[in-house]
């Protein structure tokens, strides 16, 4: 049986100019009913704008929005529907609670249309969902800042919104804390079912909680799809490095290879010749004992070692005999940590290195996957 879900928000080749700064550049996006979705980049890549875009707290200049297949705001026509009746609920990083107001009075806010049993009952309902039923009579400033969070979410939930946009929700919150209520935010969505678009610049945070990620660089989404699919097959070094730091490492194509100080490494479909770049994530490099498998292993001696917690990161230089050889990170998560000066040999699995050509550094394209 195919099952066609309804698209909660789509937004078609939107742009965006504060006077002189482009802060949107043809972005196309969508929503559907049920999904999670993060909107990922660095900080002035244009996220808020676009939440506000689909919130109409900002006039659409180009470009079209939809809410479940309504047309909402239409930059040629100018027309827009204002956004208390959108049927969006907001959250924002600092919560915006009414300091005057009781919990569930602030839960309740957005239900006047309801009357009094009713908003009663959906009030404790939302509650529940939050786990906060008992702070109801509680006033914001006697709340932690996670107990707050709840609440913003409880009040946007409550009017149950066609879609709920969520503007850096957890970065008020201090790192411990952060975890937990991503988590029990996540549960809350999924358990509703609410369709949300999610404004993050932590890529940790957005693999945590989404189902697709639009990844923006300068206004532009550069790469879409599932957290898996950005991490591991990103279209160009911006999106790799983003998920996390790499050893970058350059070289060229000999007959579908190319040769590094790690071993020869396979560049399907790039041209002979080519020069390109290779990324090596830290934690895709091994430390291996000597005679270990049969994938060739490289020697590497240790200059530094530092913890993280649970893994280690190890600073290796390959061609130990010489001074010359390339300085490389290695995530080790072994409890036997090689000592500052020793010799090891490291594995890559051929699999992980992610190969570009050197053109395609800053590449702005947005590939369908
Ligand atoms: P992000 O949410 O990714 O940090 P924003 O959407 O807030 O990015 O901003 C995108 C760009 O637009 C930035 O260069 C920012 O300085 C600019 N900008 C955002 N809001 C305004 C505004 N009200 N007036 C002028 N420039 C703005």
């Amino acid at each position: 049986m195919n099952i066609q879900t309804a698209c909660a928000l789509e937004l078609h080749d939107v742009s965006h100019a504060y006077a002189e700064v482009r802060a949107v550049d043809h972005v196309s996006l969508h929503v559907n009913e049920g999904e999670v979705i993060c909107l990922l980049g660095p900080s002035g890549c244009g996220k808020s704008t676009i939440l506000r875009l689909a919130a109409g707290l900002e006039p659409l200049q180009q470009g079209r929005v939809l809410m479940q297949d309504r047309l909402v705001a239409d930059g040629t026509s100018r027309q827009s529907v204002p956004p208390e009746r959108r049927g969006v609920g907001l959250v924002f990083q600092d919560f915006a609670l009414f300091p005057h107001l009781s919990v569930a009075r602030n839960v309740g806010f957005g239900l006047a249309d309801l009357d009094a049993r009713a908003r009663e009952l959906r009030i404790a309902e939302v509650l529940e969902q939050v786990d906060m039923t008992e702070f109801a009579e509680a006033y914001p400033h006697a709340l932690s800042g996670g107990q707050q969070q709840r609440i913003a979410l409880a009040r946007a939930l409550a009017p149950q919104p066609a879609i709920l946009l969520l503007d850096e929700p957890f970065s008020g919150l201090d790192a411990r804390l952060r975890e937990q209520i991503r988590d029990d935010t996540l549960h809350v969505l999924k358990r509703s079912r609410t369709a949300t678009l999610m404004v993050t610049h932590d890529p940790e945070e957005a693999m945590f909680m989404a189902d697709r990620i639009y990844l923006m660089q300068s206004g532009r989404v550069v790469q879409s799809g599932s957290p898996d699919a950005l991490y591991h097959r990103p279209v160009s070094p911006f999106v790799a490095r983003f998920f996390t730091n790499t050893n970058d490492l350059t070289g060229e194509v000999m007959s579908g290879h190319v040769m590094t100080p790690l071993g020869s490494l396979p560049a399907p479909g790039l041209a002979d010749g080519a020069a390109v770049q290779i990324l090596i994530r830290p934690e895709s490099l091994r430390v291996v004992p000597a005679g270990a498998g049969n994938a060739p292993a490289v020697p590497a001696l240790v200059e530094e070692v530092r913890f993280l917690g649970g893994s280690k990161l190890l600073v290796v230089r390959l061609e130990p005999g010489s001074q010359e050889g390339p300085l490389l990170r290695v995530r080790h998560a072994g409890r036997q940590l090689p000592e500052p000066g020793s010799r090891i040999l490291l594995q890559l699995d051929p699999a992980d290195a992610l190969i570009f050509p050197e053109r395609r550094d800053g590449d702005c394209r947005q590939p369908e996957r």
